[in-house]
């Protein structure tokens, strides 16, 4: 049930000031004698000067209640207002009984002979006032009952108020006096009614004020009908009394009058409250009809059980499951779908789930099995939630048959460990063939240099052969010891958290030699700071001495290199770019470029092997990213990588 106390707070702001504003006047009226400030119309009773007082000290100690100064030392302001009023209106009453000498009738004005309103506060008023007060006083109570209490004190006085109020209306001195000496005054009485009403919505949900204020069918309906039915039964009632003042129909026919305009009310409000509630049952129905045709149509088995585990509601999914017939299932007990070897421990995870209830996975991390009618068993995943009825916490159970992913989960765990020992055979191999080749030709290389020394007098034709030789068996080597770095990249390394601006600043510093030689111009574009991440260090810094190298060597002939490296953080990745305003490469070469061994230039035009940018492919995938290339011959080229923002 909601209640939304704030919801009222416009209503309780209005009444409150409305009531202070008539009590100013009231007192101004008493003060300098302008009767009709103080009784409304000529002959009405008038507001006493102290109920006057009363009244506001009543508004403002309600209005720091509200909930948007619920401070506590508004609360504290608040509770000597409301015992200030609560003093006064005790007192008042307690005088009028017992004729005291303390005289706080005429605390503020002595008795007047040429004033012809008296000064005493009518009981009732008094009454309404001392336990409006106390109400108040009491509203934020930590303890329930007292606030309880409150809350009918103060529909007792909304009653009492609107009784005075139903004899102005009407016309009935008695019912202004309520039997006893002095009156009420009509805007007395209003301002009761609105006073009491407004200071039990500081607790919407206590009292008969719960009946109004809540967001249920029922609340809705007593808001309806009751406001509906006072105001027809206040007009049918005025109507009578005035056909009978002007003699307009005999006594009998306007009780016959009343009857029947009372059974027209009745009905017409009958009427109307049918017909919401119709529209809310057909509401309901579909909405019943909806749900169910979702669990029908949902793709896990939904089966519905108390504590001990009787089964209250399956769906189709669940009989198809598990291979039973309709009603097969109902009233039976759960562990009816559990093999047996597993229930005990099934069993000790629904307690525990009991214990605290709350949405729960199982099947995830842990192998759940099932059984089929059929005596089959099978891996199931499922989720319980607890669900509130009327008859306690039920469990639904939402299950699904993983067989299918077990079964694929399997073929992938299996190839993925093919996979690694493919892989590690083919790193091994990788490693011994690169390093097992270095060997040869290192014999070789000393062979040619031997010869070399050895016979400093060999044909010059020859020795033209042994350099090429030379020359041809060191870049062989080059390009093994590169094939071995790259099977090694990544091996045996650790996360490390990395400050990527440290990084760059160190391989600029590496190549200052060349960045000098080229007078390139290498800026870095900090509108993003290039981050700290949990990355393979060396690593990382080999992608960036890589793609810096390739800006600066892949210069133009007759410009100076300028080269930009930028950051920019985008959904869990860092992507870093490049951009340099060299050669530029031809977009038919995007992809090939990042293979290893491929160049687009010949050895003289730009010294290099192809391999640095299988290295920086290899690399940025690594950290969970990728790396591409934007550019145009002629136009420089970006190259631009991603790297995972992950935790190790
Ligand atoms: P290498 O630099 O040893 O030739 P890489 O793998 O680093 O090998 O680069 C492969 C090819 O990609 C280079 O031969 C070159 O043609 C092209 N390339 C790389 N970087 C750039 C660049 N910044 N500008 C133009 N071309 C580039």
């Amino acid at each position: 049930m909601a209640y939304h106390p704030t919801k009222y707070l416009p209503f309780i702001g209005a009444s409150g000031l409305l009531i202070i504003i008539t009590g100013i006047v009231v007192m101004f009226g008493w003060v300098y004698h302008i009767d009709i400030l103080t009784t409304v119309r000529p002959g009405y009773a008038a507001m006493k000067f102290n109920t006057a007082i009363s009244l506001i000290l009543l508004s403002n100690a309600m209005l720091l209640l509200i909930p948007a100064q619920d401070k506590v030392k508004w609360v504290y302001i608040s509770k000597i207002f409301s015992a200030l009023a609560f003093f006064i209106g005790a007192w008042s009453f307690i005088q009028f009984f017992m004729n005291h000498s303390y005289n706080i009738n005429t605390l503020f004005f002595s008795h007047d002979e040429n004033h012809h309103h008296d000064f005493i506060m009518s009981p009732h008023t008094a009454f309404c006032i001392s336990g409006v007060g106390l109400s108040i006083f009491l509203a934020k109570a930590k303890r329930i009952y007292l606030r309880k209490i409150c809350q009918y004190v103060l529909h007792v006085t909304t009653l009492i108020a609107f009784a005075v109020l139903v004899g102005y209306l009407y016309g009935v001195p008695e019912l202004q006096k309520l039997s006893m000496m002095s009156s009420m005054a009509v805007h007395t009485s209003i301002a009761l009614i609105l006073l009491s009403v407004s200071a039990s919505l500081i607790n919407p949900a206590l009292g008969i004020t719960g009946i109004f204020t809540g967001t249920m069918i029922g609340h809705m309906m007593a808001r309806r009908l009751f406001f509906s039915l006072l105001a027809g039964i206040l007009l049918a009632g005025y109507l009578r009394i005035f056909s009978h003042r002007y003699g307009l129909v005999s006594v009998e026919f306007g009780i016959s009058l009343l009857t029947v305009s009372f059974c027209v009310i009745t009905l017409i409000l009958i009427w109307i409250v049918s017909s919401i509630l119709n529209r809310a049952h057909r509401r309901l129905q579909a909405a019943k009809e909806n749900l169910r045709r979702v669990v029908e149509a949902a793709p896990y088995a939904l089966v519905m059980s108390d504590k001990a585990g009787m089964i209250y509601e399956v769906n189709s999914k669940t009989k198809e499951m598990f291979g039973y017939k309709p009603g097969e299932l109902k009233y039976k007990n759960v562990a009816m779908l559990v093999p047996s070897y597993f229930r005990e421990e099934w069993m000790k995870k629904r307690t525990s789930f009991l214990e605290s209830p709350a949405v729960k996975h199982y099947g995830f991390d842990d192998e759940i099995p099932a059984l089929r009618k059929d005596g089959t068993v099978f891996p199931i995943e499922i989720v319980l939630t607890p669900i509130k009825t009327d008859d306690g916490v039920k469990i639904l159970s939402f299950v699904s048959d993983i067989t299918a992913r077990k079964a694929n989960e399997n073929i992938i765990t299996k190839q993925l460990i093919e996979l690694q020992s493919k892989n590690q055979e083919l790193e091994q191999f990788n490693y011994i063939s690169s390093h097992d080749l270095q060997e040869p030709l290192r014999t070789l290389l000393n062979y040619i240099q031997l010869l070399e020394e050895d016979y400093p007098d060999l044909n010059p034709e020859v020795l033209e052969h042994l350099k090429v030789m030379e020359a041809s068996v060191k870049r062989m080597s080059t390009v093994v010891r590169s094939l071995l770095d790259f099977g090694r990249l990544g091996r045996n390394k650790k996360l490390v958290l990395t400050d990527c601006r440290q990084i760059i600043n160190d391989v600029l510093s590496d190549l200052s030699t060349i960045i000098k030689q080229n007078n390139a111009t290498i800026v870095i574009n900090d509108e993003e700071q290039p981050p700290k991440v949990y990355a393979y260090e060396s690593e990382l810094r080999q992608l960036f001495q890589n793609l810096i190298n390739n800006a600066i060597k892949f210069r133009k002939k007759d410009v100076d290199p300028f080269i930009e490296i930028s950051c920019k953080r985008i959904s869990g990745y860092y992507e870093f770019a490049v951009a340099d305003n060299g050669i530029g490469i031809d977009q038919k070469h995007f992809e090939k470029i990042f293979d290893i061994f491929q160049r687009l230039h010949k050895e003289s035009e730009f010294a290099g092997h192809g391999i640095g940018l299988a290295n920086c492919k290899k690399i940025a995938e690594m950290h969970g990213g990728k790396i591409w290339v934007e550019s145009a011959p002629g136009r420089g080229s970006t190259f631009k990588f991603t790297i995972l923002n992950f935790k190790p």
